[in-house]
């Protein structure tokens, strides 16, 4: 082969003969060029670097020593039929032995004479030490396996250590050095190592200390690059023309004084910050992060009234029917009656005006294109193709996790007017604040962590097995009163990937051994939309009494009839998962209870339900999920995948805060920006950029 150029692209293919045989496996590690490779960084550390002298070998650690061989021979053990290697080596203080089995390489590799590192468990024997399968390295210079602190990775398929750090480490002895990415003064203030040599260290660390440098470097780089790309995607959103909405204030207030309650201080904020935005002339993105049942729907609609009092237009989008029915429902109470014959429902089954009159899809999307009607409510069918504004000037979605970017993005572009429309999106998934500004960097947050007054606390416990048919008798009499039960089941296993199984499994328990007398429903991921919707309107107005359903059950509809949830096998939940599904109760006056049963009797899962039953803050429970679970568990697993981070994490709270302000920074000062190092790195990450 002739002499490669080693580059950061360069195929790792071309690295090595073993990377290149190695190349499937490689693969799936997501490994492709040297750059993957170099930024395939080690899952954890062995420290071999104390190195020892024979005569100080201790029997109960792991030992390293440097000696030389002075007898090593393999042979054919007759009754295991496998090869034996053993060695006898030598330092200046003593003697030691070594044995592997079934590496037939080994006497190859090791001659006698060669001076080698030993590292491993120790085992006594009549005169002296016994190695049992130490890892082995010849001495030379640099060492990557033994006599150091040597990296050990995640792997997949046959690839070894050995191979992985053998290639690691000649692809940094190689590669043509790159100027460092960072600013010279980020490097400087925060006395980050260079590239370079925090690659060299995060792999191969000199000491303890060095490696924590090049950690933070790298993880400070990772985050730096995120929150360039936010800021990138912010601005680059915030360029576009749009429609500088002036406050109504004297509508608003008319409006909020016939309201049945009175705004909550965080409601009220919220919706300032909206109408202040939407009195700029850059288009508004926003997020209202609210627990659930914390009132944002409200706060959404005034401002929605702001909007159409200019004579724009609104669409507000939901992930279900059944939803954009209950926001119809909300808004028909709560706009003056003159706005009424501009509103109108569109989703698969339903297309109506607010005042009753039916319409078909046709006439409701020609009505929209000319601007007759000025708000629609509806779901997924909002994006359809044949759907334009004339002047669409603020889009609201709710449970905005449930669509995705292109969804959104799709609904932004329907407007005709050449502007872009302002935007408001609304979540109740509780998100710490620090993971929001590395989530949704480029969003503006408002949050609604303040309760409506008088909201009764759901009461949680956690029910030991015995007292099982206590509950159900409790159950049985909330019911004779006319109250309605949630039943949760989570999946069995990965090949239950819709729940069908579980709820079954716990229907018929139910339906058979338990109620026998009452009527229970299901409701899974199998079911179709139209069937799903049916069983929960039918709940919503108190048909029957009993609900068993998987995760799917909708958030954010109100059922005011339920005081009960029953949630099986709570403890595979994550916790904010569990207190959403708890927001579907206690929606009345009345008392509610949730009652979570578990078979995991560990002191984590014990602890996390418990933090449920005492707390009812969504955040702090967020913020608990994260630091015991990780973040995967505040999303589900679905959501978990939205950004995948190499080596920082969403819980390094001081580091994501400094990786913003930097980003702030070099994005703002023309002393950055002039320079053509920084504009190369900028270009490639607002290459990368699929934001909003
Ligand atoms: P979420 O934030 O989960 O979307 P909603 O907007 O659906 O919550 O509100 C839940 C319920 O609380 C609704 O019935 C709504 O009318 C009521 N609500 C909203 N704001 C207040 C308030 N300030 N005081 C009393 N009830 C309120
Ligand atoms: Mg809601």
């Amino acid at each position: 082969m002739g002499k490669t150029i080693l580059d950061l692209n360069l195929d790792i293919k071309k690295l090595h003969s073993i990377a290149n045989s190695l190349a499937s496996d490689l693969k799936k590690m997501d490994i492709h060029t040297v750059a993957d490779l170099l930024w395939y960084f080690p899952g954890r550390y062995d420290d071999l670097s104390n190195i020892k002298l024979v005569k100080d070998i201790d029997e109960n650690e792991v030992n390293t020593v440097c000696v030389k061989i002075t007898k090593i021979k393999s042979y054919r053990a007759w009754r295991a039929k496998m090869i034996i290697t053993e060695l006898i080596a030598e330092d200046d203080s003593g003697t030691v032995e070594a044995i592997w089995f079934r590496q037939k390489f080994i006497s190859q590799i090791l001659k006698i004479g060669d001076q080698v590192y030993l590292s491993g468990k120790i085992k006594a024997k009549k005169s002296s030490w016994q190695f049992i399968s130490p890892s082995y390295e010849k001495a030379k210079a640099d060492l990557i396996h033994s006599g150091r602190i040597v990296p050990l990775y995640h792997l997949s398929g046959q690839i070894t250590q050995k191979q992985l750090r053998f290639l690691i480490s000649k692809a940094l002895k190689e590669i043509t050095p790159v100027d460092d990415p960072l600013p010279v003064e980020i490097l400087n203030k925060e006395k980050y190592p260079w590239l370079m040599e925090s690659l060299k260290q995060i792999h191969f660390p000199s000491d303890q200390k060095s490696l924590e440098a090049a950690s933070q470097r790298l993880k400070f780089q990772e985050l730096f690059y995120l929150q360039i790309k936010y800021q990138l995607a912010k601005k680059n959103y915030q360029s576009q023309p749009t429609y500088q909405i002036s406050l109504n204030n004297h509508l608003l207030n008319q409006n909020i004084k016939t309201l049945p309650f009175k705004l909550t201080l965080d409601q009220q904020k919220a919706l300032y910050d909206v109408l202040a935005d939407l009195n700029k002339d850059i288009p508004m993105n926003r997020l209202i992060e609210g627990d659930v049942g914390s009132g944002k729907t409200i706060v959404a609609i005034l401002s929605a009234l702001n909007v159409l009092s200019h004579g724009l237009q609104v669409a507000l989008m939901a992930p279900t029917e059944i939803l954009a029915n209950q926001h119809l429902a909300t808004i028909k109470k709560i706009l003056p009656a003159k706005y009424l014959p501009q509103i109108a429902l569109l989703t698969k089954s339903h297309q109506l005006l607010a005042d009753g009159t039916n319409t078909n899809k046709t006439e409701l999307i020609k009505k929209i294109a000319s601007g007759s009607i000025n708000f629609v409510v509806g779901t997924h069918s909002l994006i359809q193709d044949k759907i334009n504004f004339k002047k669409l000037g603020l889009i609201i979605i709710d449970e905005q996790h449930r669509f995705g970017v292109r969804q959104r993005k799709t609904l932004k572009e329907k407007n005709k007017d050449h502007k872009a429309p302002h935007l408001l999106s609304m979540t109740a998934t509780p998100i710490p604040r620090t993971l929001a500004l590395t989530l949704y960097g480029d969003l503006d947050i408002s949050l609604i962590k303040e309760k409506p007054a008088g909201r009764k606390k759901i009461k949680t416990f956690l029910v030991p097995e015995k007292k099982r048919l206590d509950a159900y008798n409790f159950i049985r009499e909330k019911i004779q009163n006319k109250e309605q039960v949630f039943v949760i089941c989570p999946l069995i296993d990965d090949s239950d990937k819709l729940g069908v199984r579980s709820v079954t499994a716990e229907y018929q328990k139910l339906n058979k051994d338990i109620f026998p007398d009452l009527e229970i429903r299901l409701l899974h991921g199998k079911l179709k939309s139209d069937a799903k919707e049916k069983i929960m309107s039918d709940f919503k107005n108190n048909q029957f009494p009993i609900l068993v359903a998987t995760s799917v059950i909708e958030v954010g509809v109100d059922i005011p009839q339920a005081t009960i949830m029953i949630i099986e096998s709570a403890e595979r939940f994550g916790l904010s998962q569990l207190h959403q599904f708890r927001g579907r109760i206690g929606r009345n006056a009345l008392d509610s209870f949730c009652l979570l049963f578990t078979n995991d009797i560990s002191s984590v899962s014990k602890k996390r339900l418990e933090a449920l039953c005492t707390t009812s803050d969504g955040f702090k429970l967020a913020d608990l999920d994260l630091e015991l679970r990780g973040s995967g568990e505040i999303f589900g697993h679905k959501q978990s995948g939205l950004i995948k981070l190499k080596i920082a994490k969403l819980s390094e709270t001081a580091l994501i805060k400094k990786a913003q302000k930097w980003a702030q920074d070099i994005l703002t000062d023309q002393k950055y920006l002039a320079r053509h190092d920084l504009q190369a790195t900028i270009a490639k990450l607002k290459n990368e950029t699929h934001l909003e």
